[in-house]
């Protein structure tokens, strides 16, 4: 008997090797080719790759090239019959687990026995029957089928733990992998670095021997429904040896067949921890610079402002005697002082009346900067505007003015500064004004924790380079043409400042100016 060519039905089109399609590959031996036909037609329908041989020399090369997941087996053949080809079959390492179906028209009890010794896993008698032997056949593909998926799945673990573990050898920081009790299951290399212990030594303590303080994270979740990773904390760390050093430590929560695991990862912070007490330190020290300054600067603004209130009080004398003897002496030249002289008297007179009001100007301002201790009241600043309304009456009505003002707020605040700011910026919007009659508008709104107020002219309006400027002590823009003693606005940004407030200015030449004031709800 010839062996029949080795002869599949896997198709041309499908090159997959069977494991990777799915497909199991199956061996039928017999001597007789119809028997062999029959079983491959009884086989089909399985959709498995058939392999057929017709003697047992062909079977067992080619045992030697492939993994079958079973071998029907005829018993009876020529040469080698099939107790013989089994035996030899399992003699190999690769074929030895192979299942063995025996084909057989005898049933008798010494060839099972055989069979059964031989390590056959059933009996097949003629005439088979086709639904028999598929259920049969089918029993050793779906086993071998389960083989394989196991075998991958394993693969597939290892491989998956395997680059966990680089992961967590890769990781910047010590980690420890433990149960929700503490108990560490694995660590890093780092960790042994860190805690001076081996990895092994590590594994089953309690990570509470490492980080007293240590907690199982409570478990939140992100959008996506991964676990949240827990803000980064400061613990204290111990070592062995007695010694102990602060760790930022974060903690990740992850769900595994095994329950709940924490990673825990530790980074030595003795070099931050020491950077932040220096810089803790100096904080302090600046602070305490800081407060003793501002009391020496606080003691001698206050000096500084005794010293200004003194000056412009005692001033006054001086200069009263000036143009009481200016007076007393016109008096007694009587009809004999010339043109010139009298010229020179009157200017005398002039200028010391003009150096009264800068005093007085000068004293209000040192007033409204008092920072001494005032009772706060309610102040309603629509009746300050109607009050300073009322003093500007004369500007008012020689102007022909108009003043147009919204709701304004009450505040718990102090009179005197407001009636200054308001009277000063109604004031300087008359004083200021263009050709046409002044529009003046006053409103508030609400800002953030603060009101905003502002005054609004139609006046001459102010070159943007001087905002700043002119909020300054004698400074003027427009002090040839306008009387003045370019302390107005320094009053105002006195009184503002007073309140815990600040005042600025948007304005452009020729189209009129808007101050505004915000002070603290
Ligand atoms: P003064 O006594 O000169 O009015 P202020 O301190 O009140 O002093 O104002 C300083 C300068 O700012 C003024 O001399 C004037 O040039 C300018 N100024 C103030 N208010 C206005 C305004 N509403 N429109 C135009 N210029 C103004």
């Amino acid at each position: 008997m010839t062996a029949m060519p080795e002869r599949t039905t896997r198709s041309p089109a499908a090159p997959a090797p069977p494991e990777e399609s799915g497909r199991v590959k199956l061996l039928l031996v017999d001597d007789d080719e119809d028997n062999l036909l029959a079983l491959q037609a009884i086989l089909e329908p399985l959709n498995q790759e058939l392999m057929l041989a017709q003697n047992g020399t062909d079977a067992l090369r080619l045992c030697l090239d492939h993994d079958f997941a079973a071998i029907l087996l005829d018993v009876r053949m020529p040469d080698m019959d099939g107790f013989e080809t089994a035996e030899m079959i399992r003699a190999r390492k690769k074929s030895l687990h192979t299942p063995i179906l025996f084909v057989t028209a005898y049933r008798s009890d010494e060839q099972l026995f055989r069979g059964y010794n031989l390590g056959a896993v059933d009996f097949l008698f003629k005439p088979i029957v086709p639904e028999i032997l598929q259920s049969k056949v089918n029993v050793f593909v779906e086993l071998r089928r389960t083989e394989q998926l196991l075998r991958r799945k394993a693969e597939e673990l290892a491989s998956a733990e395997q680059r966990f573990r680089v992961v967590l050898e890769a990781a910047p920081d010590a980690m420890v992998i433990t149960d929700q009790a503490g108990t560490i299951e694995l660590a890093n290399s780092r960790a042994d670095s860190l805690f001076g212990r081996s990895r092994e030594a590590l594994i089953g303590r309690d990570i509470h021997s490492l980080l007293p303080a240590w907690q199982c994270p409570e478990e939140e979740l992100t959008e996506a429904g991964h676990p949240r990773p827990t803000p980064e904390q400061r613990l204290m760390a111990h070592r062995d040896d007695g010694s102990a050093f602060p760790a930022e430590i974060t903690r990740n929560s992850f769900h595994t067949a095994d329950g709940l695991l924490i990673t825990t990862a530790i980074r030595d912070a003795t070099d931050q921890a020491h950077a932040e007490a220096k810089i803790q330190k100096t904080n302090l020290e600046l602070e305490k610079r800081v407060s003793e300054r501002t009391a020496a600067l606080r003691y001698s603004n206050e000096a500084l402002r005794q010293f200004a209130w003194a000056a412009s009080h005692d001033l006054q004398e001086p200069i009263r005697t000036v143009v009481t003897y200016s007076q007393w002496l016109s008096q007694l030249m009587g009809g004999n002082l010339g043109a010139r002289e009298a010229k020179m008297l009157a200017t005398i007179e002039q200028h010391a009346a003009r150096l009264n009001q800068l005093l007085a100007a000068l004293r209000q301002y040192i007033q409204v900067s008092d920072s001494g201790q005032h009772t706060l009241t309610n102040v309603d600043c629509n009746a300050v505007v109607k009050a300073v309304t009322w003093n500007l009456q004369a500007m008012i009505q020689e102007s022909g003015a108009r003043i147009e003002c919204g709701p304004l707020p009450s505040l718990v605040s102090l009179e005197l500064p407001l009636v200054q700011l308001f009277q000063n910026l109604i004031g300087n919007a008359i004083k200021y004004r263009g050709a046409d009659p002044p529009v003046i508008k006053i409103s508030a709104q609400e800002g953030e924790n603060c009101w905003i107020l502002s005054v609004q002219d139609n006046g001459i309006g102010i070159d943007p380079k001087y905002f700043d400027y002119i909020f300054g002590v004698f400074r003027r823009l427009h002090g040839a043409q306008k009387s003045g003693t370019g302390i107005g606005l320094a009053i105002c940004r006195a009184a503002v400042e007073r309140l815990g407030g600040k005042i600025w200015v948007e304005s452009a030449l020729g189209a009129g100016s808007t101050f505004y004031v915000s002070l603290p709800l």
